[in-house]
């Protein structure tokens, strides 16, 4: 099938020229003139003389509003992978900008009443439901408020945008370390690990609170004073500097909801989700927290049980012995001596290039969609480039970046590249990843397990973003859905890495060409629900600090006493004094009050399940067929809650996930 296929409407929807190899004068020029011209049109329109219609006004409004949001996606992608320091300054600098475009466009008055006079009567429901959506966003930024308020209002979300960048920034670059005092500190460790991290002169080695150096030490350390030393950096990245910005980013958003007439951050950022407001938010956490404290118990005994045999009196787990921050010593552990499964033997099973295709082949039985690869380049010639096609129909591309280097972003998202319109242009996306190795051959580089669950989520959001991207209107795609429900696809997504059924179908080793052995399988989906609902009540822990740092005015606020006891209040194993996350706790930029999203999107992810389970299992053809209709290719078009009501036919229920997180994990007779 030939990857470059158009469209076959007549105004061909095409990718679009997109060029990456720029200096940071050349972004700078480009996204100067992009805004410049896109408000010099906005002008245009707004003063046009004559009656408002849907072909004299909304659509350009459209066109231009996703240009402008592509200077921003453009500008943030540069930040996170361009090699050259001054370009990944210009490329934040660009994004900046398109958001500044956003907040003034949100006031402008003009603007404001010409959508609101646009008669829309002979329009379809996605039309009207997206400019509802538009007249909301104005509303909610303080259109409607009197010209010193709009004003004040500008320069508050402005200095916001700065402030959560250097709050992510200081998190970003401030790497801390421990110094062991020679390598037999590291004993239990991989010996791939061991080779990574040779002695200095002195034979000393040095190791950082960087994740891929932090998750192995924290999971196979043997030594409990290596994991207690590197935890306490870890628990304190970015302190004492990030407790001031934190407090400059809570108190100015506080001003703006009080702005806005709301009591608190809280109550504003819960209006346009699923869940309305800050009480109901309280109310699922309880809920949530009610079902799982008692398995979480029953996790904690587990540990402890095993630490007893390493140390007869215990009673309780440390927080650098079981997962407390992710992975955990004697989770680990458990896994491997009471229940067989080997992390380094499934891991020989799991080579990127045979990972990858078995996501194409799932994605090619499931959605009909073809992953080809394209005659084009990335940003860096480790990028994998690929157009997808459905039915020998171009629907947009995507990008791998799966290789760490230096300067690049360290965790693993989807970034959009492109929107895509309905018509106009198509949507283009990347996966921002960091689970290869520079100078490995990709194909054959084994990934290890937790990763490809993590692959299986980012592709989860691309699959969403490619499918979405097809909208008419920019307002009713992926990126104006209803936050609280972005992650449920992407959720749903990792049961297909998950499952042994699916798993078996690529997990291969390439040498010997042996499948991965059922009996390792089944080991793997024995110990799955180990110390699972102990990692959810975190979340929930999480969750309600994000939620009461941003319930009010923080000023004479102890931020890290309020954040210890917030998470206390759910948490089993209480938050050492001389730890200080909250310093660290990226989310709160970003997310905000509504960190809450991943434990209410994983309800909802277990119950899109259910559908599946009844009709014969996770590769039923009918049921990805519906999902991917009413609700990967719906986007936005209508809130989330009828998305799902379209795709279950029901309401949302609590069942499959209190089954899932509650089922226990089927340990072996002792040996
Ligand atoms: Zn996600």
């Amino acid at each position: 099938m030939t990857a470059t296929h158009l469209g076959s409407s007549p105004a061909a929807t095409s990718l679009g020229e997109l060029t990456f190899d720029l200096g940071e004068d050349e972004v700078r020029r480009r996204a100067t003139s992009q805004l410049d011209r896109a408000q010099q049109s906005l002008e245009a329109l707004v003063s046009a003389a004559g009656p408002r219609t849907v072909a004299n006004f909304l659509d350009p409004l459209n066109v231009l509003l996703t240009d402008v949001r592509d200077v921003g996606s453009h500008g943030s992608l540069l930040f996170s992978v361009h090699t050259d320091p001054a370009t990944r300054t210009a490329g934040r600098e660009a994004s900046e900008a398109s958001d500044r475009f956003f907040h003034a466009f949100r006031l402008n008055r003009e603007a404001y009443s010409a959508l609101r006079e646009l008669d829309l009567s002979s329009e379809d429901a996605p039309a009207r439901f997206a400019v509802e959506k538009m007249l909301r966003e104005m509303r909610r930024a303080g259109v409607e408020l009197d010209p010193s308020t709009r004003e004040r209002l500008l320069r508050l979300n402005e200095a916001i945008d700065l402030t959560g960048n250097r709050f992510s920034e200081n998190i970003a670059n401030q790497e801390r370390s421990i110094e062991l005092a020679s390598s037999d500190e590291l004993a239990g460790l991989p010996k791939d690990f061991l080779a990574a991290h040779p002695p200095d002169g002195s034979g000393k080695v040095r190791i950082t609170t960087r994740y891929p150096d932090f998750q192995p030490v924290m999971t196979y350390a043997d030594r409990a004073d290596v994991r207690r030393r590197l935890l306490h950096e870890f628990a304190n990245r970015a302190y004492p500097e990030n407790l001031p910005v934190l407090a400059e980013l809570l108190a100015r958003r506080n001003e703006v909801a009080k702005l806005l007439g709301y009591p608190n951050y809280a109550a504003f950022a819960g209006e346009d989700k699923m869940v309305r407001s800050p009480e109901e938010v309280r109310a699922f956490l309880e809920r949530l927290a009610g079902l799982l404290r008692a398995p979480a118990r029953r996790d904690l005994e587990t540990f402890v049980e095993r630490k007893r045999r390493d140390h007869p009196d215990a009673t309780s787990v440390e927080p650098w012995e079981a997962q407390f921050f992710g992975p955990g010593y004697y989770d680990q552990k458990i896994r491997s001596e009471q229940f067989g499964v080997d992390m380094r033997r499934l891991r020989s099973y799991l080579p990127y290039g045979r990972v990858r295709d078995g996501l194409f082949g799932l994605c090619h039985e499931l959605f009909g969609l073809d992953f080809t690869r394209a005659n084009a380049s990335g940003w860096h010639p480790s990028v994998e480039v690929y157009d997808v096609t459905r039915g020998g129909v171009l629907l947009g591309r995507v990008y791998f970046d799966l290789i760490p280097r230096e300067g690049k972003y360290t965790h693993a998202a989807c970034f959009i590249v492109r929107e895509g319109l309905e018509g106009v242009r198509l949507p283009q996306a990347a996966l921002i990843c960091n689970f290869l190795t520079a100078g490995t051959p990709p194909e054959t580089t084994r990934i290890e397990y937790p990763q490809v669950i993590t692959f299986f989520h980012e592709f989860g959001h691309l699959v969403h973003a490619l499918l979405s991207g097809q909208q008419r209107w920019l307002y009713n795609g992926q990126g104006n859905l209803e936050w609280d429900f972005i992650e449920a696809p992407s959720q749903l997504f990792e049961e297909w890495a998950r499952a042994p059924e699916t798993l078996a179908r690529f997990a291969v080793d390439p040498e010997t060409g042996e499948r991965v052995p059922d009996e390792l399988l089944s080991r793997l989906k024995a110990s799955a629900s180990l110390g699972r609902a102990l990692s959810w009540l975190r979340q929930v822990g999480l969750s309600a600090v994000s939620l009461d740092l941003y319930s009010g005015d923080p000023a004479g606020w102890d931020l890290s006493a309020m954040a210890r006891s917030a998470h206390d209040r759910y948490s089993p194993t209480p938050l050492p004094s001389e730890y200080h996350f909250e310093a660290a706790f990226g989310h709160l930029n970003g997310y905000a009050s509504f960190y809450y999203t991943y434990a209410w999107s994983v309800v909802i992810a277990r119950d899109l399940l259910s559908p599946f389970f009844e009709d014969g299992g996770l590769t039923s053809t009918a049921v990805a067929a519906r999902y991917a209709k009413e609700i990967l290719s719906a986007g936005s078009e209508r809130p989330a809650a009828e998305l799902i009501r379209a795709y279950l036919g029901r309401e949302f229920r609590f069942d499959a996930f209190e089954q899932w997180v509650t089922e226990p994990a089927h340990l072996p007779p002792a040996a």
